[in-house]
């Protein structure tokens, strides 16, 4: 074994990577330890169907990683990630043959909504015009001194709406079922208070930078990372669950333990040193509801009606704005709806290195209760055929993942929660727990660093960075 490492940072999600990026680059030296014999976490890719067909296990479409002000901060090209953005970013089809659209910019959007433009213009425009200073102001803990107090009162006034009371703000059929798929990305009920906020930035992203995609797949994402760590001179190992904090004896004594973990697992992993509030509030936790993932290969693509989800990185699958809510309210009642809310990717529309000729690897998820062990696959293929009559005679092969293999395949997303933590308003503010410093643990040096803590989940690395700097303060390293 080489020297003791100065940090050691248990689990590789992009959170984990970007804490010993942000380690590694203040001169500390960073093992990265995970359970999984590959990196990446949530974002990984693998041929889950058909041989040469890529699928992304976790995350597919990625507006907050391009949206994040430490990922973008760092030449991740030289390490071989490369966006690919698809003409379409996200098409919202409708029992009317039509789908409502969000381009990659509020003109495009709002001129395609028509006369309903000019209320989505109103909502968004303050929103997209200042986006880097909104992206600085929410993409951390809500508690701190804004550097934009204007910026964030234009979005915070909006932001602590329902999502369904934005919804009635825009009336028109379309924009209202637009911004209700976006929203719904909340995977928590839309009449719920502040259930608007994932949703406007989610917008707002779309419409400042796209939703992209990474070209090869999202591995490629923790690919670039873990060689930017080496570059760094840090290290990666597979393969190695962590228990508890006395097994990081072997890796020396590092000076820094982050955890890119649940809060309930870091109780675990630390056993009688936590504080016994904090142990109280990571073992409070409450997780939300989980998906259910379908990956298909399907021979020419889905045949949707709506011409623009041909085109389209990301598909809304629910209908209108009223039946999406009634959906998401039946999952957080523990019901599987039989019209389930379903996320389409579809990336080899930006990126064709995913397909093998001309079978195309689609990913798409529901919405379903948290444990659910029922097969969701017929609502899921039922929702996509009602907009793309013909999909099922597509299909050549399709590999399913429930809520309990989802949990098996990463300890994080516990019951199929793929957030790591429900999204309820007490959450969605102060993650993991009521503090003004969210990734302390109370343990001298250890840190928690995943998705739990602020902004919260998605592919952003901002947890992982603000975690990572609280320790560089701590030990007043700059
Ligand atoms: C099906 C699905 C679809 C998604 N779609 C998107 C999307 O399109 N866009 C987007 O932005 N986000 C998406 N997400 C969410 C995104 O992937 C997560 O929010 C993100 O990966 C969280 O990063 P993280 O580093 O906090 O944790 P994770 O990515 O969950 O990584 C945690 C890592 O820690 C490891 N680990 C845990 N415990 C231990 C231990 N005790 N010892 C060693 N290793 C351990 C795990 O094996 C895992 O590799 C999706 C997630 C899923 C599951």
């Amino acid at each position: 074994m080489t020297s003791a490492p100065d940090a050691v940072v248990v689990g590789s999600g992009p959170n984990g990577l970007a804490a010993a990026v942000t380690l590694a680059g203040a001169g500390l030296s960073v093992t990265v330890l995970e359970r999984s014999a590959s990196i990446g976490g949530g974002t990984r890719t693998e041929e889950l169907t058909v041989p040469g067909v890529l699928h992304d296990v976790c995350s597919a479409v990625h507006p907050l990683a391009v949206a994040s002000p430490f990922l973008s901060s760092l030449d991740l090209g030289r390490h071989g990630l490369r966006w690919m953005w698809p003409e379409v970013d996200v098409a919202h089809p409708l029992d009317s043959g039509r789908a409502a659209v969000m381009a990659g910019s509020l003109a495009e959007t709002a001129a395609g909504l028509g006369a309903a433009g000019s209320t989505w213009r109103r909502l968004f425009g303050p929103l997209v015009e200042r986006f880097q200073q909104l992206a600085v102001e929410t993409m951390g803990p809500v508690l701190h001194v804004p550097r934009h107090p204007l910026t964030l009162s234009r979005f915070g006034v909006r932001a602590i709406l329902p999502a369904t009371a934005v919804t009635s703000l825009l009336r028109a059929e379309e924009p209202a079922a637009l911004f209700a798929g976006i929203a719904a990305h909340v995977n928590y009920p839309l009449e719920r208070p502040a259930t608007a906020a994932p949703g406007l930035l989610l917008a707002a992203t779309g419409q400042w930078r796209g939703w992209p995609v990474a070209k090869g797949g999202s591995a490629r994402i923790a690919g670039a990372l873990a060689s930017l760590l080496a570059s760094l001179g840090g290290r990666l190992e597979t393969g190695v669950h962590v228990a508890g904090l006395a097994e990081l004896e072997a890796w020396g004594r590092p000076r820094v333990v982050m955890l890119d973990t649940s809060p309930p697992a870091a109780a675990r992993i630390c056993g009688d040193r936590m504080p016994a509030a904090v142990r109280h509030a990571y073992e409070s936790w409450r997780f939300g509801a989980a998906a259910f993932k379908l990956d298909l290969a399907v021979s020419g693509g889905l045949p949707w009606t709506a011409e623009p989800c041909r085109r389209a990185g990301t598909v809304h699958v629910g209908g209108a704005a009223a039946e999406i809510a009634a959906a998401e309210r039946d999952v957080h009642r523990g019901r599987m709806p039989s019209r389930p809310f379903v996320l389409v990717a579809q990336q080899y529309i930006s990126d064709p290195s995913r397909s093998s000729g001309d079978v195309h690897p689609v990913w798409a998820y529901a919405h379903a209760p948290q444990g659910y062990d029922g097969d969701a696959t017929g609502a899921i293929l039922g929702q996509i055929e009602r907009f793309a009559p013909g999909s099922r005679d597509r299909i050549v092969a399709l590999a399913a993942q429930g809520p309990a293999e989802t949990e098996a395949y990463n300890p994080n997303y516990v019951g199929g929660d793929i957030a790591t933590g429900a999204n309820d308003w007490p959450q969605l503010l102060f993650r993991p727990r009521l503090t003004a410093h969210p990734y302390d643990t109370g343990v001298p040096g250890v840190y928690l660093c995943s998705a739990a803590t602020p902004p919260g989940a998605g592919v952003h690395g901002m947890c992982g960075h603000l975690a990572a700097r609280r320790a560089l303060d701590r030990l007043h390293v700059r």
